[in-house]
């Protein structure tokens, strides 16, 4: 593909993180900034709410969200007709704290909720830190406990968005089985539910060394009628877009011809080959 071709390409980053989640760097415009000099036309700030973990240190608190919403309109509106930013939230699943997920996620205006598993059965599957990272756990029983959890997480429908589905091939830790039957059924719910699936291209950047999920994964997420976003999950500004033209061929290829967007939680479909006319869904 040249450059001129990649032009032609919808570029949207459904998922950017901020510094209230005390683990990104730089300011928030500071993202936009780098967006814009990529040509994107579309950004969603789509920071941490995490009640999971101890001491909640990875995310903002559910005080903050006030704050970061503002913040994300206030920016919204200094580049209007420079590139669309969008506001959303990337929600820890925690089934004790879904009455107050809903709670957040009906009070402000988000324009979408992502929702992702980091710490299924309170064990960290995320950090380089964790036993899990290091190889010190058994992947059966993570891989189990996981979609166990990803299944239940699809009985709310507080979200809009599945994030990073197959996270736990980050650090390796293979599974002594595929786990196929499990996956596909949290695919067949995913699409029976309407909800979308993210392709974030952070796995690139870790052992795992492709997105999430794998390209087999996004094959049956098209059979099953999924829609999909794409994130980049930056921590910082340099993140943003990366690893993008690795998988858009791959998105096209799985049969995919449109990426969602979403406006006030109502997505919209962009076609991702620009200049033959964009359909709604
Ligand atoms: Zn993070
Ligand atoms: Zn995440």
């Amino acid at each position: 593909m040249n450059h001129t071709e990649t032009n032609n390409f919808l570029r949207v980053d459904y998922h950017i993180h901020t510094i209230l989640c005390n683990h990104a760097k730089s300011s928030m415009e500071a993202y936009i900034k780098k967006a814009v000099s990529m040509g994107f036309q579309e950004i969603c700030f789509l920071d941490h709410l995490t009640l999971t973990e101890p001491g909640h240190k990875l995310s903002m608190t559910p005080e903050e969200v006030p704050l970061y919403f503002n913040a994300v309109q206030t920016l919204k509106w200094r580049y209007n007709g420079v590139i669309n930013i969008k506001a959303g939230l990337e929600i820890d699943f925690n089934p004790f704290y879904v009455d107050l997920f809903q709670e957040i996620s009906e009070s402000y205006a988000f324009d979408v909720i992502g929702s992702s598993l980091h710490f299924p059965g309170g064990i960290d599957v995320v950090s380089r830190k964790s036993g899990w990272s290091r190889g010190e756990r058994d992947s059966d029983y993570i891989y189990g406990i996981y979609l166990e959890s990803l299944e239940k997480m699809l009985d709310y429908s507080y979200f809009d968005i599945l994030c990073h589905l197959d996270l736990l091939k980050k650090f390796g830790g293979n599974p002594s089985r595929s786990f196929e039957n499990e996956f596909d059924c949290i695919i067949e719910k995913t699409g029976r539910k309407k909800l979308a699936v993210e392709i974030n291209t952070s796995g690139y950047i870790y052992p795992a060394k492709e997105a999430f999920p794998s390209f087999d994964i996004i094959k049956k997420c098209f059979k099953a009628g999924v829609e999909i976003t794409i994130g980049s999950d930056a921590h910082d500004p340099e993140s943003i877009g990366q690893h993008y033209d690795a998988v858009l061929p791959l998105i096209l290829r799985a049969g995919y011809k449109q990426i969602s967007v979403f406006t006030k939680r109502k997505r919209s479909g962009l076609l991702i080959l620009e200049g033959s006319g964009n359909e709604g869904f």
